[in-house]
C-alpha cells in the first residue's frame, strides 16, 4: 500500500472517472459492487479515447514492434532494443508489459526479464483471480448459487469469508466473483501445500435452528411420504439435491417424515456449511491478472 499511496494520492479513482467523463468523453456507468465500466458497454471506447488520447497529447505509437530487451549501459538504462534490431533512445523508460495472465492479450511475461536484466528483484509469479479445481461431484455444470457465504480454509481454518455469487463453471471447477475473490490466499496456501477446503453456506440468512424448523414445516406442509428428492427440490437448486442428499448420507426416495431428528440437523448443518476440498487453481491463461512480479 505505501508504495501505491503517491500515484494514488496524485489521481485517484474520482480523478480518473473525471478525467475518462470530462476530457477523454467517455461517459461511464456505476455497476453493483463500485465498479465502473463505459456506458457504452464497448470497451472499445475507452481504447480508442486513450489512444487519441495519447495522440493529441503527443505520442508516437509503434504498434507490432515489439521490445526485445532494454538497451542497458554505464550502469543504467539508455532505451530499448526493437526485436527488428531498431534502437530507440530515451531519457526514460516505463516498463508497463502487464503480467502473465491470459498472454493472448499480449502480455506474455517478457517484461519481467527485462526488469529482471536491469537489476530488480523478480517475486515469484502466481495466477490470481483465478477459478479453482474443486473435488466436487459430477454434474454441477452450469450451476450458479447467488446470495451464498463461502469460507476459505487453509488447515481447517477459515481464512476468507465472502458474500455473493458462485458458479460451476465446467466439471470440477469453481468461478464466479466469491471464488475469483479467495483464489489468491487458495492459490498461495496450495503452494504452500496446505489444506484448502471450500465451505459454502447455501442459506447464510438462517441459523441452523432456523434451518431445522424449516425442514420440520417443509415436511409437514409436502406431508410425511413425499420423498427426501421433493423436500430438496423445496430447500435447493435442482442440480444440487443429490449432492446434497449423498453428503447427509441421506436418500432420495426415502420419505421425508421418516428422516430422525439426528439427520435432519445432519441435513441443516450441511446447507450451513457445505465442504469441499480444492485441489488445484486454474492455468495463468483462466487468470484475470497476475499477483508477484516486480518487487515493489
Ligand atoms: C478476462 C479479463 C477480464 C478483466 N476484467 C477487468 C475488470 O472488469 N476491471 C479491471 O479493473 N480489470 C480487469 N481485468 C484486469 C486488467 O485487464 C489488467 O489488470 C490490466 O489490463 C493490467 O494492465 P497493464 O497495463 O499492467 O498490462 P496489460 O493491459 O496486459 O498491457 C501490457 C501491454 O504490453 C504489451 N507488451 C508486452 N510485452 C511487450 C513487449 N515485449 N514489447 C512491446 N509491448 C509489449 C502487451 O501487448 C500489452 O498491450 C481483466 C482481465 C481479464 C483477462
Amino acid at each position: 500500500a505505501d508504495f501505491f499511496r503517491p500515484a494514488f494520492e496524485a489521481f485517484d479513482n474520482r480523478a480518473a472517472i473525471r478525467w475518462f467523463e470530462s476530457e477523454l468523453g467517455v461517459p461511464l456507468a456505476h455497476e453493483r459492487g463500485g465498479r465502473i465500466f463505459p456506458a457504452s458497454g464497448r470497451a472499445w471506447d475507452v481504447a480508442e479515447a486513450l489512444a487519441a488520447w495519447a495522440r493529441r497529447s503527443g505520442a508516437e505509437v509503434r504498434c507490432l514492434a515489439p521490445v526485445s530487451t532494454l538497451w542497458l549501459a554505464d550502469g543504467g538504462v539508455r532505451g530499448v532494443v526493437l526485436e527488428s534490431g531498431e534502437r530507440l533512445e530515451a531519457r526514460a523508460v516505463v516498463l508497463a508489459t502487464g503480467g502473465v495472465s491470459y498472454p493472448t492479450t499480449g502480455s506474455t511475461g517478457d517484461g519481467h526479464e527485462m526488469a529482471d536484466a536491469a537489476g530488480h528483484r523478480i517475486e515469484p509469479l502466481r495466477p490470481a483471480l483465478v477459478p479453482l479445481e474443486v473435488a466436487v461431484p459430477g454434474g454441477l455444470k452450469g450451476l450458479m448459487l447467488k446470495n451464498v457465504e463461502l469460507s476459505l480454509l487453509v488447515d481447517g481454518t477459515v481464512a476468507e469469508r465472502r458474500f455473493g455469487e458462485m458458479e460451476f463453471t465446467a466439471e470440477g471447477i469453481a468461478g464466479g466473483a466469491i471464488v475469483l475473490q479467495v483464489s489468491r490466499t487458495a492459490v498461495d496456501a496450495l503452494i504452500d501445500g496446505r489444506r484448502v477446503e471450500l465451505s459454502v453456506d447455501l442459506k447464510p440468512a438462517l441459523s441452523v435452528e432456523k434451518l431445522r424448523n424449516r425442514i420440520g414445516r417443509e415436511i409437514e406442509a409436502l406431508g410425511g411420504d413425499t420423498p427426501v428428492k421433493i423436500l430438496l427440490q423445496k430447500l435447493l437448486p435442482t442440480q444440487l439435491r443429490s449432492v446434497i442428499a449423498r453428503a447427509a448420507g441421506l436418500s432420495l426416495s426415502a420419505p421425508a417424515g421418516e428422516l430422525t431428528e439426528r439427520e435432519r440437523e445432519r441435513l441443516a448443518t450441511i446447507l450451513k456449511g457445505w465442504r469441499f476440498a480444492v485441489r488445484d487453481y486454474r492455468p495463468f491463461t483462466e487468470a484475470i491478472v497476475t499477483a508477484g512480479g516486480v518487487d515493489l
